[in-house]
């Protein structure tokens, strides 16, 4: 019997080794990994020069807590708000902390200019975490559904959709910020398009209004979309943006960045972490941001992405049942117009991990540092599989 809380639907394999994109499970298997963890092992598994920087500062130092001066942290705040154009920083532990932490500077902004009941716009079908604010946050009735009461001071409007946003601006005098996913992830792999009317437009819409505009790059972020940050494809600048996931290779590690007043809104007192931004996670950072610039994976995000797109569109053409190929760099969607969560089994026995989010949507993720051998396997194997799985569905019924 397991003495693990129930709260993982876990696929029955466990793995032993990691190298690049592949991962070997305990009998040995070798797997084409096109998930990386969620999103996360960006660098690839056990990246050399992340493993050194982590195995040389975990026999130098690991925590001191934030009641000391810690100089890597302090040497990623300066690279993160570089490559972002951001002001300040502050680091926590995981996704759902760092928009914890956006969530309470957009309100304490709000407080700050006078209004004591503040609200932040968020979108249906996104996803921004599992702590109580971010579940109310999120735009699944699955992932609050039990939860109530939720956390009040959020408005909801559909994504991709501007009108929506100014009808909220002309009604409710409460709303301080919007938080956004620039590509939302878990939703099903949505690029708003086209995207940088979407960004200018709220970037618009929150300087008219006196708002915030954040966005949550937590699944985005750290050059997955061939962008350092996927905001980036549009020249707008955020005034806070949540990150996670890919920052240090698998290192527990989130981040909050602030710009201009944003970034003066906490006080010693407003906020903290035990852990974040302790000095093991901050090594692991750096090295992964170091290893991205230094290998070029930008670039190659977006060429790889490009290509498993194109391969999986050529592949599955004119298959019954492929309704779309989409993403944006190294955030790839296949939507079905069934539900096909029984397809991570199916890739996994043909030694590929995939997953399917919103149901319908096979989400691929993997490392960035995938090459174009690598992207042709990936393709033939998710589409025979793909393929094999729609010839079993039961042809659809003719109207009428
Ligand atoms: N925001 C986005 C866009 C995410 O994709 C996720 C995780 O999937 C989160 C927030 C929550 O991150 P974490 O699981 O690290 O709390």
């Amino acid at each position: 019997m397991s003495h693990l809380m129930s709260i993982y639907a876990r696929i029955p394999v466990a793995f032993e080794k990691g190298e690049g994109v592949w991962l070997w499970d305990t009998t040995g298997k070798r797997y084409l990994d096109a998930l990386a963890g969620i999103a996360v092992c960006d660098v690839g598994h056990c990246h050399p020069r992340v493993t050194q920087a982590i195995c040389e500062q975990a026999g130098k130092l690991v925590h001191t807590s934030n009641l000391y001066e810690i100089p890597l942290q302090e040497k990623l705040a300066a690279r993160l708000t570089e490559i972002a154009g951001m002001d300040n920083a502050f680091f926590c532990n995981s996704g759902a902390e760092a928009n914890e932490a956006a969530i309470k500077i957009a309100r304490l902004h709000g407080h700050q200019n006078g209004i004591d009941n503040p609200a932040i716009v968020v979108m249906e079908n996104s996803f921004h975490g599992r702590t109580m604010a971010t579940l109310t946050a999120s735009g699944s009735r699955k992932v609050q559904a039990g939860f109530e009461p939720l956390v009040s001071g959020f408005v909801r409007v559909p994504y991709n959709d501007l009108a929506a946003v100014a009808q909220v601006a002309s009604r409710n005098r409460n709303i301080v910020a919007v938080l956004v996913e620039p590509v939302q992830g878990e939703g099903g792999i949505r690029v708003p398009l086209p995207l940088p009317d979407y960004f200018h437009g709220l970037r618009r819409l929150c300087d008219d209004n006196g708002w915030l505009l954040m966005l949550d790059e937590i699944q985005s972020g750290i050059g997955r979309t061939g962008k350092w940050f996927a905001h980036q494809w549009s020249g707008v600048k955020p005034d806070v943006m949540t990150l996670a996931k890919g920052i240090a290779s698998g290192v527990p590690l989130g981040a909050c960045l602030a710009r201009g007043a944003a970034s003066q809104v906490f006080k010693p007192g407003n906020h903290g972490s035990t852990f974040g931004g302790g000095p093991l996670a901050c090594a692991a950072a750096l090295a992964t941001l170091g290893v991205i610039e230094d290998e070029g994976l930008i670039a190659n995000a977006v060429k790889m992405g490009n290509a498993i797109r194109d391969g999986l569109t050529a592949q599955l053409a004119g298959v019954r049942g492929v309704k779309q190929v989409r993403g944006l760099g190294l955030m790839v969607g296949v939507e079905l117009d069934v539900p096909c969560g029984a397809l991570v089994q199916s890739a996994l026995e043909n030694g590929l991990l995939i997953n399917v989010t919103a149901g319908s949507v096979i989400r691929l993720l993997p490392a960035l540092i995938i090459g174009r051998s690598e992207v042709d396997e990936l393709v033939a194997g998710l589409s025979s599989v793909v393929k094999a799985f729609l010839a079993q569905q039961p042809a659809a019924q003719p109207a009428g």
